[in-house]
């Protein structure tokens, strides 16, 4: 394979581009260029080969440079490059929301289609508002996120996401939105294996917010099952399912937001299949189509799709939707990716190797700095002490230390997150670990 080699990128060459989620100029100073992918190994520009330990951002959950994906891709753009969904329609997408349905528990079994996961959570959150009118509840506006929680950048999920650098150069963007508190305790929780045990109370919060705002109110509340951006911070037992319990009491949607953990990450092909959770709209994005093509969709329940066909007598229900909704090729690449996880039993695996990832997270406990350690399906974060005044320093140290000598891994403040592909084998798991174990050796 030949490869691009762009170490010595004259500075002009990178200025153009504004990053996203990134220190430009701290960036542009030192970059760090990928230039080619396999397998469970990106390329650097200066040709080493570095374990991806993030599966790129989450999303390339059957590992990298998938054939099958790139071969229906490009047969689609031939065949079809694009086709509107807007009172037209063609077959992918149909053929696509029939296999994502029969994946999905409960009577999840309509698929509305957006890019990314941003729009799907703000789909997400129309669609409860929308709901709610249609039912003659209009003044159900309100909706509750928590503290700490992710749900991309578009309007709604910055206004119902809990990350205060997230949020504080656009003051208050959305009103009528309040925030359950998150669910990380080090006190209590430190160290834990899985779920911890200790935190299923702080759900009764949402009791609280009912009677500040009173149940009338309230559209939906947004959580993701295991946070991921602000650090994998995990459910304790019994949290999830409390919050379904007390949306049920007074009428108020549950909304997961799967995005990182929806197409197997822990084990199942959803964590509402893995906690035993049934909401009443999912979110998803990234694994839906291995990360080759942008695609995101939002998975409801049939009474509220019902809610929107009956209740509308004729024309258009849901005045929403995207140019790409269900766009020909991000169809193609994600039924490709479909087949994939089927053939090679993807949606599950992680159940089989989830003990070896627990043992390997859980043998840095005693390493300098390192304050808690946490596990979930094939999710791992190691939180370090922040350097005292300079919060994300130690972070993004040990990200950058982990780059130069081999791993691809994640910066969330002072938390590492960890989250490879799939595919992972044990040896893999060693590499990964053996890279961060090194490098947290080496902090000072
Ligand atoms: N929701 C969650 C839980 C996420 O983790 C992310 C991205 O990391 C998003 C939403 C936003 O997805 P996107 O970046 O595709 O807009």
């Amino acid at each position: 394979m030949e490869l691009a080699t762009t170490t010595n990128l004259p500075s002009s060459d990178l200025d153009a581009f504004w990053m996203p989620f990134t220190a430009n100029r701290q960036f542009k100073a030192s970059p760090r260029l990928l230039v080619a992918a396999e397998g469970m190994y990106y390329t650097t520009s200066d040709g080493r080969q570095i374990i991806d330990g993030t599966a790129g951002l989450w999303c390339v959950n059957a590992g990298h440079g998938r054939r099958e994906i790139a071969d229906a891709v490009q047969k689609q753009v031939m065949q079809l490059d694009f086709a509107p969904t807007f009172q037209m329609g063609h077959p992918a997408p149909f053929e696509l929301a029939t296999r994502l349905v029969e994946l999905l528990p409960g009577d999840l079994n309509r698929v509305f289609f957006t890019n990314s996961g941003s729009e799907s959570v703000d789909t997400a959150l129309k669609i409860a508002i929308a709901y709610h009118r249609l039912k003659g509840q209009g003044a159900r506006q309100r909706l509750i996120g928590r503290e700490r929680g992710y749900h991309g950048v578009n309007f709604g999920g910055t206004a119902v996401g809990g990350t205060g650098a997230n949020r504080k150069l656009f003051g208050n963007i959305v009103t009528g939105i309040d925030h359950l508190s998150h669910t990380h305790n080090l006190e209590h929780n430190a160290f834990t294996r899985g779920q911890p045990k200790w935190g299923e109370h702080l759900a009764n919060e949402l009791e609280r917010l009912v009677t500040l705002h009173d149940a009338s109110t309230i559209a939906a509340v947004i959580v993701e099952p295991v946070a991921g951006s602000t650090g994998v911070l995990l459910p304790p037992v019994g949290y999830l399912q409390k919050l379904r319990q007390i949306c049920d009491k007074h009428g108020i949607l549950l909304i997961f937001d799967e995005v990182i953990t929806g197409f197997g990450r822990l084990g199942k092909p959803f964590a509402a299949d893995y906690f035993g959770v049934i909401p009443d709209i999912i979110t998803v994005a990234k694994g839906i189509t291995n990360a080759t093509v942008p695609m995101g969709a939002v998975f409801v329940r049939e009474e509220i799709y019902q809610t929107f066909v009956q209740g509308i007598e004729n024309g258009i229900e849901f005045f929403h939707g995207y140019t790409y909704s269900g766009h020909p090729v991000a169809c193609a690449a994600s039924l490709a990716t479909l087949d994939i996880y089927k053939k090679e039993g993807l949606l599950t695996r992680v159940s089989e190797i989830a003990d070896y990832w627990e043992n390997a997270v859980h043998s840095l406990r005693g390493l300098p700095h390192v304050i808690d350690l946490r596990n979930l399906g094939l999710v791992g974060a190691i939180e370090l002490e922040s350097i005292p005044g300079k919060p994300g320093a130690r972070g993004y140290e040990t990200f950058v230390k982990c780059y130069q000598q081999g791993a691809l891994v994640r910066a969330a403040g002072d938390n590492i997150a960890l989250s490879p592909p799939l595919i992972i084998e044990k040896q893999h798991i060693d590499e990964l670990f053996g890279v961060v174990t090194d490098v947290l050796k080496q902090l000072a």
